[in-house]
C-alpha cells in the first residue's frame, strides 16, 4: 500500500477512487477528495459526506488520518502511536462511516467520493479567516513587544506563534486560544498594557481584516507533493506581500469571497486570550 493521493488541496469535492483497505468502520482509498482532521493539531475538522458506487450509498461521518506500521497493522486518529512522517508507517485518510462498512465497500472495488461541498465551504472560509485574524493580530499587537520575538509570515513580531495554544476551526468561523503567562512576559510581551488597550486593539485588528477583504487578494493551498504526507501550507497574496503559512486544511480562493471577517478579543482571565473570529460570505 501507498500513501493517499489527496486532491482537497486544489479544492476538489468528489473523485472516483479504489477501495485499497477497510477495518470495521473505516475505509481506505487510493485517492481521495476528503480532507482529514489532523490527529496531531486538530485544527480544522475532517470532511464528511458519501461514498457510492452501483446505486449503494454509504454515509461518511468524518474523514480522519490512519496509517500502516510495517506490518500492516492499521491505525487510525489518535491511536496511531507515532509522530506524523515517522519511517516505515504509510500515510493514509480513513472514511469513517456511521457504521460497519458493507460488503459492497471491499478492496478493490471502484467508488465515487462525494464531500459534502457545502460544509467544505464554511469550513474554508473559517480556515482562511482564521488565518487572516492571526496575522491582523500580529500585526495589532507589535508595538507591546520589548524584545524581538521573530518574524510572523508578514515579517511582524510573532505573537502568534508564541502563545497560540489551541485553534478550532467552524464553519465560517474560528476560536483561539492564547496563553498570556510568565513565559510570554519574559520573552517580552506587555501584557498589562495589552489588557488596558483591548478594545482599542480589536478596533485595529478589525480595520485591518476589512482592508485586506476588500483587496480580495488570492489565497492558495501549495503542496511539496500529491499525497496526504507531502507538506503544505497556506499562500495568500495580500498587498503587505505574499504570506505563506505551513497549513494542512483547505482554504478559499480569493478573499473576494467574504463580504467580511471580524474578531472579538476577549480575557477570561488575566493569562488567558480568545479570540473569536466570524467570517461572512459574500
Ligand atoms: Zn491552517
Amino acid at each position: 500500500m501507498s500513501a493517499t493521493i489527496v486532491t482537497f488541496p486544489e479544492g476538489a469535492v468528489t473523485g472516483e477512487a479504489t477501495v485499497v483497505q477497510v477495518a470495521g468502520d473505516v475505509v481506505v482509498l487510493d485517492a481521495t477528495p476528503f480532507h482529514p482532521v489532523d490527529h496531531t493539531w486538530p485544527d480544522q475538522p475532517g470532511d464528511d459526506g458519501l461514498l457510492h458506487a452501483g446505486g449503494e450509498n454509504a454515509r461518511v461521518v468524518e474523514a480522519v488520518m490512519a496509517a500502516t506500521d510495517a506490518s500492516g497493522s492499521l491505525f487510525v486518529g489518535e491511536d496511531i502511536p507515532v509522530k506524523r512522517g515517522t519511517e516505515g508507517w504509510t500515510w493514509l485518510v480513513g472514511h469513517r462511516l456511521d457504521r460497519p462498512a458493507p460488503a459492497w465497500l471491499a478492496p478493490a472495488a471502484v467508488v465515487h467520493a462525494e464531500v459534502d461541498a457545502v460544509r467544505r465551504g464554511g469550513l474554508s472560509r473559517g480556515h482562511t479567516a482564521c488565518h487572516l485574524a492571526s496575522l491582523a493580530l500580529d500585526l495589532a499587537l507589535a508595538d507591546l513587544w520589548r524584545k524581538d520575538p521573530g518574524p510572523d509570515a508578514l515579517g511582524n513580531p510573532d505573537f502568534e506563534g508564541r502563545a497560540n495554544q489551541t485553534s478550532r476551526i467552524h464553519e465560517d468561523g474560528a476560536v483561539d486560544e492564547y496563553r498570556l503567562g510568565k513565559s510570554l512576559r519574559k520573552a517580552g510581551f506587555d501584557t498589562e498594557g495589552f489588557a488596558a488597550t483591548l478594545a482599542d486593539r480589536q478596533q485595529r485588528i478589525n480595520a485591518q481584516l476589512a482592508a485586506w477583504v476588500a483587496a480580495g487578494s488570492a489565497s492558495r493551498v501549495v503542496t511539496d507533493g500529491p499525497t496526504i504526507i507531502d507538506r503544505r501550507r497556506w499562500e495568500c497574496d495580500l498587498p503587505e506581500g505574499t504570506a505563506s503559512i505551513p497549513c494542512g486544511g483547505t482554504h478559499v480562493h480569493a478573499l473576494s469571497e467574504f463580504a467580511a471577517i471580524t474578531v472579538e478579543l476577549d480575557l477570561p482571565d488575566p493569562q488567558l486570550l480568545v479570540m473569536t473570529t466570524t467570517a461572512t460570505p459574500r
